[in-house]
């Protein structure tokens, strides 16, 4: 039995086959995952997410980084944010990835996060994560005060009128930019998820935030290497240099055949209520040349359709700045 300062008691167990973790949580209604915990016992500590049990899957041969020539690089879910973001083929092939990571939390945050935990992080709203006010994510039907509250880090994007928080990791819009795939195992599957199919909108069930199943556990992602990855950036704007979620971060890679734009992927973070692919500014970019013109039309695409908040109005002008910059860097 674990307890920690203002915790509730929780069993824990940890296991050492990929079968058995599953099986340890999907028996349990109340049971979750632990890899590195950075995030999950924080929301525990705070009664923001309560579970009676946890499975530790930090034993299970998850911790691979497999890039080989020409292949699609194999990541388990339980390698750290550190390793990936430091590994010289992630830098050399997946540039945008390893941006992302390092430009992601503390390094001692790095050293014990995982990669599959990052991409099941909470979000950063401090309703959700203050147990003592309403929060449909956290409590379904209990409102949300974010929308004429405070909403300056809130979704431009992709919101309803039950949730407007914005998805934190960096890595998931990196992933995003890469045609990733997440792949799972739960107690009657085994499944592999486009990473642009896993997180859900809000709609009405915010609580619902991916697609997994309970007891469906990431064994890892799979990124193919690709002409356009190895020609990626990732751009994080943010109130402080060190340790901060972004207000707006995007992830560009794009290929050029000479002066013009083969192929692109835009994605971005901090703007919208799920990782988002910008389909229609990608679109305004193939086959045409990056000119500034070319570059201001294309950032427009990005943002919309957006719903600004009394607040957070500012970031739909900051992502198109952002977008600009980095395909500037790119051209
Ligand atoms: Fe909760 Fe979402 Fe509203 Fe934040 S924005 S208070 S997470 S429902």
């Amino acid at each position: 039995m674990g307890r920690l300062s203002g915790m509730r008691p929780f069993t824990y167990v940890r296991a050492t086959a990929v079968r058995d973790a599953v099986a340890g949580v999907a028996d349990h209604p109340g049971a979750t995952f632990v890899s590195g915990g950075t995030d999950l016992l924080n929301l525990m500590k705070d009664s923001a997410q309560i579970h009676e049990h946890v499975v530790d899957i930090n034993a299970l041969p998850l911790a691979t980084i497999d890039i080989q020539p020409g292949g699609p690089a194999r990541i388990g879910a339980v390698a750290r944010m550190r390793d990936v973001a430091e590994h010289p083929a992630v830098r050399s092939t997946l540039p945008v990835l390893a941006e992302a990571l390092l430009g992601s939390a503390s390094p001692q945050v790095r050293n014990m996060a995982s990669i599959g935990g990052n991409l099941l992080q909470r979000t950063r709203c401090g309703y959700f994560r203050d147990a003592g006010t309403p929060c449909n994510k956290r409590e379904p039907g209990s409102g949300c005060p974010a929308l004429t509250g405070e909403n300056r880090w809130h979704a431009v994007l992709g919101g309803s009128e039950h949730c407007i928080a914005v998805h934190p990791s960096d890595l998931a819009v990196a992933l995003l930019a890469l045609d990733a795939t997440v792949i799972s195992t739960g107690p009657d599957c085994e499944r592999r998820t486009p990473l642009n199919e896993f997180y859900l909108l809000p709609g009405q069930t915010p609580d619902r935030e991916n697609v997994l199943n309970h007891g469906e556990l990431i064994v890892g992602v799979e990124v193919p290497t690709t002409p356009l990855a190895a020609r990626s950036r990732y751009l994080k704007v943010r109130d402080r240099a060190t340790f901060e979620f972004a207000v707006v971060s995007v992830a560009a890679a794009v290929e050029l055949r000479g002066r013009q734009v083969q192929d692109v992927r835009l994605a971005f973070g901090g703007i919208a209520t799920r990782p988002w692919r910008a389909f229609a500014a990608e679109d305004a970019l193939r086959g045409r040349e990056l000119t500034d013109d070319v570059l201001v039309a294309a950032a427009a695409e990005v943002v919309r359709g957006a719903t600004p908040r009394e607040q957070n109005a500012f970031k739909t002008e900051l992502a198109q700045r952002a977008t600009v910059d980095v395909l500037r860097a790119l051209r």
